[in-house]
């Protein structure tokens, strides 16, 4: 194949092979990363782990951005964090309004960090940065899954 750029033949034919290989790794990524459904509704939060280099990702990802293998594995998480920082949200995205007021928060599990939503019986006045958690899964009323943070 020649490495000319000219030619309009050429470049709409390596735009088809582009989109071709973009629908398959995106199938791919999706299928496997949906098992984090399932673990979810074992009452399990999972993230995956490059077997390559050691990268964690969370959320899962299906293949490592670092060393680009799709050599995974799942984990779970587990154990206590730290908090590291939070925030009340009094303005919440479109679906979530009905939610307000809720804090968003950061733990920091050592090997990676995890971005997700307070327990709404967490106590306002006893969160505090550097405080002990715990990721849980739990059920929202829609029956849609998420999990949120607990005190440990
Ligand atoms: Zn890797």
């Amino acid at each position: 194949m020649s490495l000319s750029l000219g030619g309009e033949e050429m470049s709409k034919k390596e735009i088809d092979d582009r989109f071709k290989k973009f629908g398959t790794v995106s199938f791919t990524a999706v299928t496997k990363v949906n098992d984090f459904i399932d673990h979810l509704e074992k009452g399990k939060v999972m993230g995956t782990r490059c077997k390559d280099c050691g990268m964690v990702f969370f959320p899962p990802r299906a293949d490592c951005y670092k060393c680009l293998s799709s050599n995974m594995e799942w984990f779970e998480v587990k154990g206590k964090a730290k908090l590291v920082s939070y925030s009340k949200l009094q303005y919440a995205p479109v679906g979530f309004e009905g939610d307000l007021p809720y804090s968003i928060a950061v733990l920091d599990y050592g090997d990676f960090k995890l971005f997700g939503r307070i327990a709404s019986d967490v106590p306002e006045e006893e969160i505090q940065p550097g405080m002990e958690m715990i990721t849980v899964t739990n059920k929202l009323p829609n029956g849609q899954l998420n999990y949120v943070f607990k005190k440990a």
